[in-house]
């Protein structure tokens, strides 16, 4: 079906342009798509290449227009994008390529958008980025009639799902795309989203109205994501842990409140860590100043709320802590899927206690937000949390998928940094006759506590030292037992009932196991190994020289703050890494590394080569 002519030419662009030898995963048959003007919806997940499936086709004129019809002009494509700061950045990535592209948003001043103007109708420009209101919102009808007088060759709308009420991330001004296909009757539509779920899918569909559109689902597996669940117990501990994992790497740590957002950043950098807050709390200029530092590698580690990531493009970010559980799998999904857009191995880390569930519902119910739906999306995320087997697994067939590669070797069970206890029917037997001695009518922390032996008021008072399960697992922390209850739940043999104040309960299978029939796996976290210093520096994803890469990386910063861009829209880590190992010594040779097309080899490969050349020198 595919012809070879086509796949030819994108391949040609793919490397002269962008410095890519070969296409991602259902990228050549999302650019066929949009070459054969049939709609589309791709879901792809994030750092997939979801931009380039409709920026490569932009720059390939198609051949068979009559001049009649487009008065001979290329054409532009426009691409609906609804946060200003990812337009920019795309923009200004596709500018350093070589790439005419563009964007109109309110942030312009008049005499830039002039400018825009003046281009379009010269058909100067390939790539035209527009929010949704500019297009469709009320008043726009001028700027409608403008384009009309242009050639509009296709329409691509990223972050589609936000056109759905069961996305994570609606947007009412999304709706009134459904204009777009009026407006823009001969173009066709793409959609692009990251959201896998068939119910967001089926919306973008229908409020489209996508005509027969072609459904390009990839794989929401993340390979090179390294996933590990840790129960919370000394979270400053447990997030030193993480960051020793990734020195002068930069990352993201999310909390659930905004007083915990600052008051881990002031902490943070009391540690000596280059952190930022940020959170829906700080006015626009604060945000935006955060953001920016974090953007141009002037901070490591920004601690935000949820309201902090879309938009975010920035590739080199190396791991995801959670302190606190998200409030879905989704939101996990979106929000530890930031790490490692690069493709390079980055870490996810989840650090949960069971409150926090029990915190999202109070702050779902305060805003009015607790229904079926979003309950059931938090004991869906508890599930992810005290799950027992291949998080990678999890996550895909959450998501719908089947997951085949086994053991993932990119999680904390297939790592095996979990124990098996060694005889866990025992010890859940311990824990279950506790919850029977207690007469099922307290809650975890209180049974934990019992099982522990730890004699305080409440336990006392309910006489509950004296029971003969008291101290029965003395010698275990708090936190493992609390994680053997986890699990307990999570394999239906203790239930957690009643709100706002759940106690455990023995289900039939749990009265069954206390009863002496059935066996019970139980597991404790053990903690990735420590890492090997070296110099204090960054272990994931080595290269040949760490002493060039850090090289290379100053040289790209340099060029990045000459141009007041962020440094990876010069170069991602990649590109640079590739450089190290294999040392380009001319304009030539850049050709072949990953990510080096002929705009950048031009106008940055000599500071790079220069760079190579001095280090090698000899007695330096
Ligand atoms: P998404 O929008 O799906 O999150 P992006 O379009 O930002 O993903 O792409 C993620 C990263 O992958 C970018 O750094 C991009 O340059 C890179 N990339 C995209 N397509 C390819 C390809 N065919 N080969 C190599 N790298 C690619
Ligand atoms: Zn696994």
């Amino acid at each position: 079906m595919i012809d070879c002519l086509t796949d030819d030419r994108l391949r040609e662009v793919l490397h002269r342009i962008w410095g890519f030898s070969d296409f991602r995963p259902l990228q050549r048959e999302a650019m066929h798509a949009v070459l054969e003007r049939r709609d589309s919806v791709v879901v792809m997940p994030t750092g997939g290449g979801k931009s380039l499936c409709f920026q490569v086709p932009a720059l390939i004129d198609d051949g068979d227009v009559t001049e009649a019809v487009t008065g001979s002009r290329r054409g532009f494509a426009l691409v609906v994008s609804p946060l200003i700061s990812l337009m920019k950045d795309q923009v200004d990535g596709l500018r350093v390529d070589g790439v005419d592209a563009a964007y109109l948003n309110s942030t312009l001043a008049p005499s830039d958008r002039d400018a825009v103007m003046a281009s379009l109708r010269a058909d100067r420009c390939r790539l035209l980025y527009v929010s949704p209101e500019r297009l469709v919102g009320d008043g726009s009808q001028g700027f409608r009639r403008f384009l009309a007088e242009c050639r509009v060759r296709f329409v691509a709308i990223d972050e589609a799902h936000c056109i759905s009420q069961w996305g994570h991330d609606f947007r009412p001004e999304y709706r009134q795309l459904g204009r777009v296909r009026e407006e823009f009757g001969q173009a066709s539509l793409h959609a692009f989203t990251a959201t896998a779920t068939e119910r967001v899918r089926r919306d973008i569909v229908s409020e489209l109205r996508l005509r027969d559109p072609q459904m390009l689902v990839g794989s929401f597996d993340r390979p090179n994501l390294i996933y590990r669940v840790l129960r919370r117990n000394n979270l400053h501990r447990q997030i030193l842990q993480v960051l020793a994992r990734h020195q002068r790497e930069s990352g993201i740590l999310y909390c659930i409140s905004r007083r915990e957002v600052e008051a881990l950043a002031e902490w943070l950098k009391g540690e000596g860590h280059r952190a930022v807050p940020y959170h829906a709390g700080f006015d626009d200029r604060a945000r935006a100043q955060y953001q920016d530092d974090f953007l141009q590698e002037r901070a490591d580690i920004v601690v935000a709320t949820v309201a902090f990531g879309m938009g975010i493009d920035r590739s080199n970010v190396r791991f995801v802590v959670h302190a606190g559980a998200p409030r879905s799998p989704e939101h996990y999904q979106q929000e530890s899927g930031r790490a490692g857009r690069d493709g390079l191995p980055a870490e996810c880390v989840l650090i949960y206690s069971g409150n926090d569930f029990q915190r999202w519902r109070q702050m779902l119910e305060a805003n009015g937000e607790l229904t079926d739906s979003s309950r059931a999306l938090l004991r869906d995320m508890e599930r992810y949390a005290s799950g027992t087997r291949c998080r990678h697994r999890a996550l895909v067939e959450y998501f719908g998928d089947v997951y085949t590669p086994a053991p993932c070797a990119a999680c904390d069970w297939c790592l095996n940094e979990l124990d098996e206890v060694a005889d866990g029917t025992t010890v859940a037997r311990k824990v279950l006759s506790c919850v029977a001695r207690v007469k099922q009518s307290w809650g975890l922390a209180h049974v934990a506590d019992v099982l522990i032996g730890r004699a305080n008021e409440k336990i006392t008072a309910a006489g509950h030292h004296a029971l003969s399960t008291f101290g029965l697992l003395k010698h275990e922390s708090s936190a493992v037992v609390r994680g053997y209850i986890d699990q307990l739940v999570e394999q239906k043999l203790l239930a957690r009932e009643g709100d706002p104040y759940p106690v455990l309960r023995l289900t039939g299978a749990g009265t069954a196991v206390l009863k002496g029939e059935g066996e019970c796996l139980l597991f404790r976290e053990v903690q990735p190994p420590a890492p090997k210093r070296r110099h204090g520096r960054a272990l994931i994803a080595p290269t040949a020289d760490p002493d060039l890469f850090d090289v290379l990386r100053s040289v790209r910063l340099r060029l990045a703050r000459e141009r007041n861009v962020p440094p990876y829209v010069i170069f991602h880590d990649t590109t640079l890494r590739d450089m190290a190992d294999r040392r380009p010594a001319t304009v030539d040779d850049l050709h072949d590394i990953y990510g080096v097309g002929v705009k950048k080899a031009a106008d940055f490969g000599e500071a790079f080569l220069a760079a190579i050349r001095e280090f090698e020198k000899p007695g330096r």
